[in-house]
């Protein structure tokens, strides 16, 4: 399967196409998922061109784990996350939507069960939960 550089996250990672960002380095971008299945849902993904787990480099793994892992304590110390759940779908029949390499990284709280998909979040409330882990991965640094 061929890598498609006009996929929604190719025109995120160019600026053509807005994303409320959180982190971003060298090698990767995090940015808010504008339908959270939990307050606080990011997706990390690298900043160079891979269709998803099955043709991505080892190098590009690596970057977003480690983000993902920063991500994750933020969201624990920012958010009052009680957990982290961590997803990657590969392919459409693996459940993949955008083909460009990403990890949800989905902050959980006690008791409350994973959102359903396909459901736009409340874009005031997604900011401020942005600005609450931009906060936490500040006091991380
Ligand atoms: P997938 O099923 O490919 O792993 O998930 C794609 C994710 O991208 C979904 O959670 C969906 O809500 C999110 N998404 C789709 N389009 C956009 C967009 O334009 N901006 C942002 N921030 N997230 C998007």
């Amino acid at each position: 399967m061929r890598y498609d550089p006009e996929n929604i996250f190719a025109k995120i990672l160019r600026g053509e196409v807005p994303a409320i960002r959180v982190y971003e380095d060298d090698a990767v971008l995090a940015f808010m998922d504008i339908m959270p299945r939990g307050r606080g849902h990011m997706l990390v993904i690298p900043r160079t061109p891979a269709r998803n787990l099955l043709d991505a480099t080892p190098e590009q793994l690596s970057a977003c784990v480690n983000a993902s892992q920063r991500l994750a304590r933020a969201a624990r110390a920012g958010l009052g996350a009680d957990g982290i759940t961590l997803q990657q779908f590969s392919e459409a029949a693996g459940g993949q939507e955008v083909f460009h390499l990403h990890f949800h990284v989905i902050p959980r709280y006690a008791g409350v069960a994973l959102g359903r998909p396909g459901i736009m979040g409340d874009m005031e409330d997604i900011q401020a939960a942005a600005g609450q882990i931009r906060t936490a991965l500040e006091a991380q640094a």
